[in-house]
């Protein structure tokens, strides 16, 4: 199993094999992704001429990765672990007429129902059982993944018929322990969360009092692995966003001036 890019229309982003459906986790996005051109569409807190740069950039990803001509299906998140059931229904392109919803997740049945998150240094995560036909998509970070973002993803994949030892999941770029300075709050929480199994995971930084370097994408996979999901069934991306912040937007390394990837999702 293994990330390899794709490159088209110039637009870039990453797949993964071992998910078996149609996905991709975007870098960043040239022009139309940039601060404060970001990517996640809301029609709230930008002006009409930024929703119209929005809007282009989503018509560009729809015809690179050729989704349906409804759209995609959008969240607005709060770092909470609610994962909500979207329909072909739920599917648009900005500029939006409401918000999303508040959520870090989505699942579907559907077909040609893509579902979208966004991140720029937190976890996102793509999910599938390719043979029932149940995927799903989240965001992860620190908060969500304490919180037991996982639990809740493939509760809401079971609910759906999903088996979980046919569930692949794809852990996509995202800060990386290289980079992910923290206070004592993470590393308790991170323990509290995997009990035994978060051996080796917040090492103390070294030199420095009171400070961890958590590793996020491992202890997500190793929630999933508690979960019962297959060791061979779960691809990390090796990506560090704040380390490549020249391909990905990185909340720490701009100060939260931003973009964001979206890690997209859809059964066919
Ligand atoms: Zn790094």
């Amino acid at each position: 199993m293994a990330f390899h890019l794709v490159e088209k229309d110039g637009l870039s982003w990453l797949e993964s094999d071992i998910l078996g459906v149609k996905h991709m986790f975007t870098r960043k996005l040239g022009e139309v992704g940039d601060f404060p051109y970001t990517s996640a569409p809301d029609p709230v807190w930008e002006s009409e001429a930024v929703q119209q740069r929005v809007r282009a950039l989503w018509l560009r990803l729809r015809q690179a990765g050729d989704f349906p001509a409804e759209g995609f299906c959008f969240t607005r998140q709060v770092h909470g672990t609610l994962v909500r059931p979207v329909t072909a229904g739920s599917r648009c392109l900005p500029p939006l007429a409401v918000r999303p919803p508040d959520c870090d997740g989505l699942v579907t049945c559907g077909r040609n129902v893509p579902l979208c998150i966004f991140t720029a240094d937190c976890v996102p995560v793509l999910l599938a059982d390719g043979p029932r036909g149940v995927v799903c998509a989240v965001h992860s970070g620190w908060k969500g993944t304490v919180g037991d973002m996982m639990g809740a993803a493939v509760a809401a994949m079971r609910s759906r018929g999903a088996r979980v030892e046919d569930i692949r999941a794809a852990i996509g770029p995202a800060i990386s322990r290289c980079c992910f300075e923290t206070g004592p709050e993470v590393k308790e929480a991170v323990e509290a969360l995997l009990g035994p199994d978060a051996q080796g995971l917040c090492p103390p930084e070294e030199g420095v009092e009171g400070k961890y370097m958590v590793d996020l994408k491992e202890a997500n996979r190793r929630r999933l692995l508690q979960l019962g999901l297959a060791a061979e069934h779960i691809d990390v991306s090796e990506d560090c966003t704040m380390c490549q912040s020249d391909v990905y937007w990185s909340h720490r390394a701009t100060k939260g001036r931003r973009g964001t990837q979206a890690a997209i999702i859809q059964l066919e």
